[in-house]
């Protein structure tokens, strides 16, 4: 009896209570504050230092500094998030969420932006411009540092031959 009462009571209180499963992906889902979707790059703001690449476990991405492009294969990368914490510009990061599902294990390639790459070949242009001119100049100093010393050597010889040949010359009596 108390077994029909309480099958009684379920029953009803489903019936006027809201379904318990979510209506996805008509409705879109809710994920869990601290959950691990997937990793997401700002790809205007890495400077290609390859630290993702050695942090990260199944080796998933690559990074290609001359193209500008940093690329994941997501069907290997297992969300741990080493790479996201060993970036030093924080441009990669963990959202909640998964990707759409594909028909092939193709890798995602992110490239930067043509403005961005202007830019840092300028300044690698720069860099290597004032390289250039540090370089020339220690090599000018040294050069000037190495002539001078030949010259105060030369200089050196001239006055002491001078002082030599105005010595006086002694008598050989009077060495005696
Ligand atoms: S989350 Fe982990 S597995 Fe995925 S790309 Fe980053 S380091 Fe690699
Ligand atoms: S660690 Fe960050 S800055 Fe360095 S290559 Fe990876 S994404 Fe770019």
């Amino acid at each position: 009896m108390s077994t029909i009462l309480n099958f009684t009571g379920t029953l009803l209180k489903n019936l006027v209570s809201k379904p318990v499963t979510k209506n996805y992906p008509e409705e879109p889902a809710v994920y869990p504050e601290r959950s691990r979707g997937h990793i997401v790059i700002d790809v205007d703001q890495c400077i290609s230092c390859g630290l993702c690449v050695r942090s990260c476990p199944p080796r998933c991405i690559k990074v290609d500094k001359n193209e500008g492009t940093w690329t994941i294969n997501r069907f290997d990368c297992i969300a741990c998030g080493y790479c996201a914490s060993k970036c030093p510009k924080k441009c990669l990061s963990l959202v909640p969420g998964y990707q759409k599902p594909g028909r092939s294990k193709a890798a995602v390639t992110y490239k930067k932006s043509a403005e961005v790459m202007e830019a840092e070949r300028k300044k690698a242009e720069e860099m290597a411009q004032r390289k250039a001119a540090a370089v020339k100049a220690a090599g000018e100093k040294k050069a000037a540092a190495q002539t001078g010393g030949q010259a105060a050597g030369a200089a050196a010889q001239v006055q002491a031959a001078q002082a030599q040949a105005a010595a006086p010359v002694k008598a050989p009596s009077e060495n005696q």
